[in-house]
């Protein structure tokens, strides 16, 4: 039975989903330890910390920041997202010391990481073994041997005043002045994109309005349209207003990526407090609400990301149901490795393995990554030794199975040129 753990353990993964800057741009930020706090800095922040205080523009020194950490890693070490930096502190830095002189040695550790060349490649390809990461950070000028770009396309349907307008035309080098032109731009922008190797578009609308879409006609959209066109540069429209004008742009990105034969990744969920602007209203990520969406555009591929967590239970339904629909686990594992581990037991119940991508850490650096897919390869070694024990599956179905979601399922669906096992 071990050889399931020793398989998890050797295999080489394709990483669905990250936020992680080039290695260039983390050299010429010279990222420090504060700029690592990513999902860490939410628990701290919900547990009072003052928002931003320990960002590069606070203004406090580098001693203030230590103190400030120590007082809310007190409050919040007990959570899966403080536990995974402390992994990655220890694991890849040697940390051991958590007083403020340790905190400060760190500093000078993750700040010369952030200069060394070799870096990326000791921490992604070498001790995570991640063959390929997608990265969103809204740009396709990624180093092509260990990622390939998703673009968020929010801000193409995100239209509430002229400038979000003069953005589109501006990206997409092309002039404005007609919804039919805005749709021919927008269509110009994901042309260039694939063309630069983008492998699916991404919306993250969830966390700034309803994923419930209606269909307006042309016309609807053109008159809101039309209205912002009108519209002084700082003067704009309500979210309530510029809503049919959205809910038609959402239908035109989902008809052009599929024509494009690009994935689409949605998500759907559970918000993240650091970077949410919309007081985290969960409601507006439940999944269900995709529902018309998802009966109308059977042709398109859709991946909902982070299990639907908390609607979990919908989320496996409609997994199970819709054709069309492939579960992603990215992000799960850290917000809570127990359900990440009942949603696990039950999807391999209830969902096609094709249709499962297992992982994608969602972090902003690689330290992050490397402590989110250690955990993750731990949970999905244990969910599928439990399996084993109860007779549901046999050794070597549940190594296809981690084969599979770690990697070849993103080699097909994707249409990477990797290599499967
Ligand atoms: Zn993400």
């Amino acid at each position: 039975m071990s050889s399931i753990r020793d398989y998890i353990r050797d295999l080489r993964v394709i990483d669905g989903h990250e936020h992680l800057a080039t290695r260039q741009m983390r050299e010429k930020d010279r990222t420090d330890l504060f700029g690592l706090l990513h999902y860490l800095d939410s628990d701290m922040i919900t547990a009072g910390m003052p928002r931003g205080i320990l960002s590069k523009q606070s203004g406090l020194n580098i001693e203030q920041k230590a103190a400030v950490f120590q007082k809310y890693w007190e409050s919040s070490r007990n959570t899966t997202y403080a536990r995974m930096f402390r992994t990655a502190m220890e694991d890849l830095y040697g940390m051991k010391d958590w007083s403020l002189k340790g905190l400060l040695d760190l500093n000078e550790k993750v700040a010369s990481a952030s200069l060394d060349k070799d870096w990326y490649r000791k921490v992604m390809t070498e001790k995570s073994r991640i063959d390929l990461a997608f990265t969103l950070i809204q740009t396709t000028k990624v180093d092509f041997e260990m990622f390939r770009p998703i673009m968020f396309l929010d801000f193409t349907f995100k239209l509430r005043t002229l400038k979000d307008i003069q953005a589109v035309e501006r990206a997409s080098e092309h002039h404005v002045n007609s919804l039919q032109h805005y749709l021919t731009a927008v269509d110009a922008l994901l042309n260039k994109y694939v063309n630069e190797g983008m492998v699916a578009t991404k919306l993250g609308h969830a966390y700034w309005r309803t994923l419930a879409c209606e269909k307006p006609t042309f016309h609807e959209a053109e008159l809101v349209f039309n209205r912002l066109m009108a519209c002084s540069l700082e003067e704009g429209l309500s979210q309530a207003e510029t809503r049919p004008l959205q809910d038609y742009l959402i239908h035109f990105i989902i008809q052009r990526s599929t024509a494009y034969k690009l994935p689409i990744q949605i998500h759907t969920g559970h918000h993240e407090t650091s970077v949410s602007g919309n007081g985290n209203i969960i409601t507006n990520s439940k999944v269900s609400s995709l529902l018309p969406l998802l009966l109308e555009y059977s042709r398109t591929k859709f991946v909902l990301l982070h299990c639907g967590f908390p609607y979990s239970h919908e989320y496996l339904t409609i997994a199970k149901n819709f054709p069309n629909v492939y579960t992603d686990f990215t992000w799960v594992y850290i917000m809570s490795p127990t359900a990440a581990k009942h949603i696990l037991h039950q999807m391999i119940e209830m969902v096609p393995q094709s249709k499962i991508h297992g992982f994608g850490g969602d972090y902003n650096f690689i330290e992050g990554t490397y402590a989110h897919l250690k955990l993750a390869k731990k949970i999905v070694g244990d969910v599928l030794m439990e399996k084993v024990e109860d007779g549901a599956l046999d050794e070597s179905e549940a190594i296809d199975f981690a084969k599979a979601v770690f990697r070849n399922n993103l080699i097909d669906f994707y249409g990477l040129d990797e290599k499967p096992v």
